[in-house]
């Protein structure tokens, strides 16, 4: 098929890529001109395992071209996919500013029938808002399908080439053909095609965000519970996940969900539900519990330093929002670097590729440095904020040796306690039993 990628970003980029590798022709286009350059250059503007292989290879082969023109990708496509942000708007609602002034953009194009996709994800109703500007234009059968794009940054390739569900938000079963034809080489294991309405295809999205993002909060909320009741959280999950109906994933405390799409979906949910008088008031408590809990670290790094944080050096391991991502949006990292600047305190950070997004924000204020070890030299205690592998198994007789004073605070539970008390060290956690 001829497809067109409109929003070359996180999800368009990978899309394209795949769907140019199962033997389609793509075009990505993007407003962004020094984006689109790079790419042109071969340079890949987002960290994500595995994409630069796969774009510089379907590049080769001219499947897969780059442009700044919608006249360009609209004209020479059957599909448009728009992978376009949706942010969060100052009431919480999704921002539909960039999919609409787009879907008119290609309303003025059309040269022949259509299909446009929106992969961004917009609440209930939009499809319809869309297709409204299709008719308008009246000349061309446009068929417009929600298609929630579900992949996981980090593992966005492997997700997009074998994802656990495709959904399909369309009432026209010649266009939901269409769309099985295309994802098919990605579900030859059997993995579901999902065909549905538009209005609950939209739907799916932000369940499936919420759900998460609720399940999260539940475990940091009732780790917080356990450490005032002196029990431990990483035994509760062990012991609730071997439930099949609980599952073991998603199930890690920690100090709060980031990224650029769970907080702001959370909140476009909590608006849609307000708008139609059915407040989910679940979610009001997610999303309360959620921002309260990127502080708690704060809160015991204040109170083991008896309030005095003034003058103190911090390192950071761990910038990006999760590990294997340089995305910085909405991470939990940025609100304890920004804290703790306030308060006066020296801040040493390392993060294995999100340093130069965080370089943009913090300048010279932060100190960034090249290993995690260069961060700890002479500080008085660090956070580790993100996961990465890298930090999971340090040499802590070492890390002790070249700070001033030797404690953690492990904001994602990802050392024993007791191992790194052995070691000499004090040691925070979230919700872990102190003995
Ligand atoms: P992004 O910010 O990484 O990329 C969006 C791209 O769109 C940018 O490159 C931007 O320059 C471009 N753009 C903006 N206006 C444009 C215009 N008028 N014409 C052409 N290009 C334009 O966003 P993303 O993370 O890829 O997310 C896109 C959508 O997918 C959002 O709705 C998001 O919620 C959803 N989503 C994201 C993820 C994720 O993990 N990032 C996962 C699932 C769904």
């Amino acid at each position: 098929m001829r497809i067109s990628i409109i929003g070359t970003g996180y999800v368009g980029i990978v899309q394209g890529a795949c769907f140019a590798d199962t033997g389609n022709t793509v075009i990505c286009m993007d407003i962004d001109k020094k984006k689109i350059k790079n790419f042109k250059k071969g340079i890949i503007p987002i960290y994500e395992p595995g994409l630069e292989e796969v774009v510089k290879r379907n590049v080769k082969d001219g499947r897969l071209v780059f442009s700044t023109n919608l006249k360009f990708a609209v004209e020479k496509s059957q599909v448009i996919f728009l992978c376009l942000p949706t942010p969060q708007s100052e009431d919480g609602s999704a921002d539909l500013t960039h999919v609409m002034k787009v879907s008119k953009g290609i309303a003025g194009y059309l040269n022949e029938a259509k299909i446009v996709v929106s992969k961004s994800t917009v609440p209930v109703g939009t499809v319809e808002k869309m297709r409204k500007i299709f008719e308008n234009n009246g000349k061309y059968d446009v068929q417009v399908v929600s298609n929630p794009e579900f992949l996981k940054e980090g593992s966005a390739l492997q997700d997009s080439l074998r994802p656990d569900r495709i959904i399909i938000g369309t009432s026209d079963e010649k266009t939901a053909d269409a769309m099985r034809e295309l994802y098919e080489p990605f579900v030859r294991t059997g993995n579901p095609v999902i065909v549905m309405d538009e209005k609950s295809a939209e739907l799916t999205k932000y369940a499936a965000n919420s759900f998460l993002a609720t399940k999260i909060t539940f475990m940091n909320d009732l780790a917080n519970l356990c450490e005032k009741v002196g029990a431990d959280i990483e035994w509760i999950r062990k012991g609730i996940g071997s439930d099949p109906r609980i599952g073991k994933n998603f199930l890690f405390a920690g100090i709060g969900y980031g990224g650029s799409c769970f907080p702001k979906d959370v909140k476009a949910l909590i608006k849609t539900s307000a708008n139609n008088a059915h407040p989910l008031r679940i979610l009001h408590a997610v999303d309360r519990i959620n921002e309260d809990q990127k502080k708690v670290l704060l809160v015991k790094l204040k109170k083991h330093f008896a309030g005095k944080l003034k003058g103190k050096t911090v390192a950071i391991w761990g910038i990006a929002f999760k590990p294997q991502t340089d995305d910085i949006r909405e991470a939990p990292a940025m609100v304890i670097l920004s804290s703790l600047l306030k308060e006066g305190v020296t801040v040493k950070a390392h993060d294995p590729v999100a340093m130069p997004h965080a370089k943009k924000v913090y300048g010279a204020r932060v100190q960034f440095c090249k290993t995690a070890y260069a961060a700890l030299n002479n500080a008085d205690a660090l956070i580790v904020v993100t996961e990465w592998n890298e930090f999971r198994k340090p040499d802590m007789l070492y890390m002790k040796s070249i700070m001033k004073s030797p404690v953690i605070f492990d904001g994602r539970n990802i050392y024993d306690p007791e191992e790194v008390r052995n070691a000499g060290f004090v040691y925070y956690g979230i919700g872990r039993k102190i003995k």
